[in-house]
């Protein structure tokens, strides 16, 4: 069977310094680290750092006093800062700096008192720190069909942003409904998606050119992922999102000659390789690697961590 592996693909440069803070604050402070919601969207990351003496809770409350408190690279609502900061908790900010971004678009528009309309999937943690971050109105948007049914206070007024890990392709046909109905509507196009996401989304379109079956390596609640195996399958190729190789099932193989790997942006490389490994006991493999756009995006670390070694 030829395999080949997407380039791209794996830990973008949010994720990467989002455990490098964990694991710094562990060496620094020493265990436990309290971590408000996953740190990034990886069951065996998660699980990782669990056992090295991250606690990861879903509310504040859930912290003892005074222990240092990570929160994600998703985001968090203005509230939970400021939540923390009344329970006097020393808090490292993980937040991905291009969602700090979009936070910062959405606040820079509600100054221009306009209501914003926020394209993103309900109940995901970015979006729900997004919405808490932006002193406006804040109408979510999920499909271009909900863009009918927006009731908004003044249609001159307006201005939409975008979670970071949406399919380009469904984003912009939101933008267009939005452009359609509300003509003066004011926003970043798709630039808010990430370059991760837009790079990893890419690199399935090229490698869904030469292979037959995609197998997206990533968590079942990583936003970007998912879209990677959608876009997989609106390619035509079969596509499954599993976690690691213990996820792959040898029908799914049977007849196959090309198969596509790649990983969403917060799982590691490591279970790239173990799929690998996954794949070879099902015969000979024959991997090869596709041509992609390199990436050398780095971000600062925050200040209380940076002087770790
Ligand atoms: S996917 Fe994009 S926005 Fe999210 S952590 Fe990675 S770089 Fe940041």
């Amino acid at each position: 069977m030829r395999v080949l592996l997407a380039q791209p693909r794996g830990f973008c440069a949010g994720v990467v310094r989002a455990i490098d803070i964990v694991e710094r604050a562990l060496k620094k402070y020493g265990p436990p680290i309290y971590v408000r919601h996953e740190i990034v969207h990886n069951r065996h990351v998660v699980e990782d750092l669990r056992k090295r003496g991250a606690v990861f809770v879903d509310e504040l409350s859930e912290v003892p006093e005074g222990a240092i408190t990570v929160f994600s690279a998703h985001g968090v609502a203005r509230k939970v800062q400021d939540d923390a900061i009344a329970l006097g908790l020393p808090v490292i900010d993980a937040t991905c700096p291009l969602v700090a971004k979009v936070h910062a678009e959405g606040r820079r528009y509600a100054s221009q008192d306009r209501e914003i309309v926020l394209i993103g999937h309900a109940g995901h943690a970015e979006v729900e720190g997004t919405i808490g971050q932006i002193p406006a109105k804040v109408h979510l948007v999920q499909t271009a069909e909900d863009v009918a049914t927006l009731d908004v206070a003044d249609e001159n007024k307006l201005a939409y942003v975008t979670q970071t890990t949406l399919s380009v392709d469904d984003t912009r046909g939101i933008i267009q409904a939005l452009q359609t109905r509300f003509p003066t509507i004011q926003g970043p196009d798709v630039r808010d998606i990430c370059y991760a996401t837009q790079n990893r989304q890419q690199a399935v379109r090229d490698l869904a050119q030469q292979v037959e079956v995609i197998l997206v390596v990533g968590s079942r609640n990583s936003s970007n992922s998912n879209r990677l195996k959608e876009l997989g399958e609106e390619l035509g190729c079969t596509s499954y999102l599993i976690d690691d190789e213990f996820g792959l099932k040898p029908e799914w193989f049977e007849g196959v000659q090309t198969v596509g790997v790649t990983a969403g942006a917060s799982a590691p490389e490591v279970l790239v390789q173990g799929v690998l490994d996954g794949l070879r006991r099902f015969g000979d493999v024959d991997v090869g690697l596709l041509a992609g756009v390199p990436e050398d995006v780095r971000f600062r670390l925050p200040p209380e961590v940076a002087d770790v070694a």
